[in-house]
Formats: C-alpha cells, sequence, structure tokens
C-alpha cells in the first residue's frame, strides 16, 4: 500500500508520516530531506543556486541514501552523515529556491521512484507526492494548518535542537516557502483527490487517528490495517 501525505511547512505531516507508518509496520519516506540534502550540497561547495544545469548536473551525480525510522531521519550524502546539517535555517532557506528547478525536479522523483518500487508499500510524504511521484497511490492526503500555527510549531522543534532562532523569522521562512511550494501542492488540491487535514486545533495523536480511519474505510472488506 502506497500512503501519500503533502502539505506544508509545519504542517505536522512529517510527525504524523512517522506514526503513521510504525503504526501500519512499513517504511516511511520523507522526500523533503532529499532536496534538503541537495540544497546543503550546493550550498557547501559554492554552486550558484541561479544556475539550474550546475545544479541538476550536482543533483545526478550525488548519492543520498535516507534510513526513515520512527524518531529520525538519517540521511548519507556522498559518504558523508549530513542528518543534522539539512535541517539548519541556513539550508531551509534555500531549499525551495532550488526545489523550484523543473530538471532537479525530475532527478528527485526518478529517485523517490526507485525508493517506492523497491520498497512496495510505504508512507511517504512531501509536497508532490500524490500528484505527482506516486500518481496510483493508495491513499492521498493534504494535511494544512494556520501559517502563525505552523511557525510556532517550526520554532519549537529548532529551539529543542539547540538553534538560536526568533519566531518572527521563522515565520517569515514558513511565508517564503509556502509562495516557493505552493505550485507543488496546487494540483492536488485542485484535483479533489486527496483527503483533507487542518491539523490547526489537533494534536498529532488525532492527525495519526484520522489517517487510520480513512485508510480503513478504504480498505477492502476482510484486510486489516493496524
Ligand atoms: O518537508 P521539508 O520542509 O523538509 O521540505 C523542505 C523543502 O523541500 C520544501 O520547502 C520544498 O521546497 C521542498 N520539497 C519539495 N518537494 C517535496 C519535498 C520537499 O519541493 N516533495
Amino acid at each position: 500500500m502506497i500512503v501519500t501525505i503533502d502539505g506544508p511547512a509545519g504542517s505536522g505531516k512529517s510527525t504524523a508520516a512517522r506514526k503513521l507508518a510504525a503504526a501500519m509496520q512499513i517504511p516511511y519516506l520523507d522526500t523533503g530531506a532529499m532536496y534538503r540534502a541537495i540544497a546543503l550540497k550546493a550550498l557547501d561547495k559554492g554552486v550558484p543556486l541561479d544556475k539550474p544545469d550546475q545544479l541538476v548536473a550536482m543533483a545526478e551525480s550525488t548519492d543520498i541514501s535516507l534510513d526513515c525510522g520512527p524518531t529520525y531521519v538519517r540521511v548519507v550524502m556522498d559518504r558523508r552523515d549530513v542528518s543534522e546539517d539539512i535541517r539548519s535555517m541556513r539550508v531551509s532557506e534555500h531549499t525551495s529556491q532550488i526545489a523550484k528547478i523543473p530538471g532537479l525536479r525530475r532527478v528527485l522523483v526518478e529517485k523517490q521512484r526507485q525508493i517506492g518500487r523497491r520498497l512496495g508499500s510505504l508512507v511517504t510524504e512531501g509536497r508532490d507526492q500524490g500528484s505527482i511521484v506516486f500518481p496510483d497511490a493508495d491513499v492521498k492526503f493534504l494535511v494544512d494548518a494556520e501559517d502563525t500555527r505552523r511557525a510556532e510549531r517550526r520554532y519549537h522543534e529548532m529551539l529543542a535542537d539547540g538553534e538560536e532562532v526568533r519566531l518572527e523569522d521563522v515565520l517569515a521562512n514558513i511565508r517564503l516557502r509556502d509562495n516557493n511550494d505552493q505550485a507543488q501542492w496546487a494540483p492536488l488540491l485542485a484535483s479533489g483527490e486527496a483527503v483533507r487535514i487542518d491539523t490547526t486545533d489537533m494534536t498529532i495523536a488525532q492527525v495519526v487517528a484520522r489517517m487510520q480511519e480513512e485508510i480503513r474505510r478504504r480498505q477492502p472488506a476482510g484486510k486489516k490495517t493496524p
């Protein structure tokens, strides 16, 4: 079974995806981590972010491997563990800029489909998982929340990770990314195929329960999901 969860930054989709995958006992894929890894490499190597050809060539020759567990995402890029570095504000600020490059998306979409083919069943989260990467997914979710609430969530996560940030900067970053990223999930919204969940006033446990209920409802009679 393939379950896609798309939505903006701070909507709760990552945590929900991890918990849902753990409950269903199937793997979880964090596709944002792949875009972040490419942005980190470009920043570290000084590849200009406004040079699509160079960025696409760089992405094609980059080896990214992901190990997504119930409480962690380990990302190894070109044999270097970048799991922490990809979460910095510097990387968050630049990722959505490079994620707009069609050629670069094609490279990462292909990597994601390969992972999907290899795993067979998975919960995958990002912006375009239900629309572009896995259009035949069994269940598609679109999670969203008010931007101020999303900024608060991200702010507390970053503080807990020891980053020194200001709430207003996190909110500005969320709004900038919303602007850049909207095009990725707009088709899913327009098609009406995805189940929309507004998480503004929901706990993660409620979001996961809502998702499980939807999955159960769609399952053919006789099949049970944990
Ligand atoms: O999900 P996360 O916040 O880690 O994603 C980082 C950035 O990667 C997003 O702001 C978006 O620009 C990009 N992204 C994307 N498509 C995906 C996943 C992430 O464009 N499937």
